[in-house]
């Protein structure tokens, strides 16, 4: 066990529901979902936020987001839409210091959050 939870569900040693897993990437449900589908996408290294994601390193966020597009097919929520959420920092509403994207659907979300 580390001091960061998605490193340790990343590495195996915590429980999680997980959808998907290459390599580089990882993505679970979310232990408290918003919507009938709540995935959390993460790389598996351990970066702090949106903010500290190396110059050379967004080639990873590319394919997360690859990832996200893959996973609302297979979730069945491509067709009615759905929302990908990052929240960054602590007026982002960042509450697990591991960078990780939200992949929200199966029901009409509205807009702006508050
Ligand atoms: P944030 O607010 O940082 O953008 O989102 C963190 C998300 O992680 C929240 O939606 C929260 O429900 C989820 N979460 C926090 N701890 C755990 C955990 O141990 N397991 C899982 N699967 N999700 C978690
Ligand atoms: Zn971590």
């Amino acid at each position: 066990m580390t001091d960061c939870i998605f490193c340790d569900i990343a590495s195996g040693e915590m429980d999680a529901d997980v959808v998907y897993e290459d390599d580089r990437i990882v993505a679970f449900e979310d232990a408290n979902p918003q919507a009938p589908v709540h995935l959390l996408v993460i790389p598996k290294n351990h970066i702090e936020s949106l903010e500290e994601v190396p110059e050379d390193e967004f080639d990873l966020i590319a394919d997360i987001h690859k990832t996200i597009q893959k996973l609302a097919r297979s979730e069945g929520i491509a067709e009615s839409g759905y929302r990908v959420v990052n929240n960054c920092g602590e007026e982002g509403g960042q509450t697990v210091g591991h960078v990780h994207f939200h992949l929200l659907g199966g029901r009409e979300l509205s807009w702006p959050p508050g």
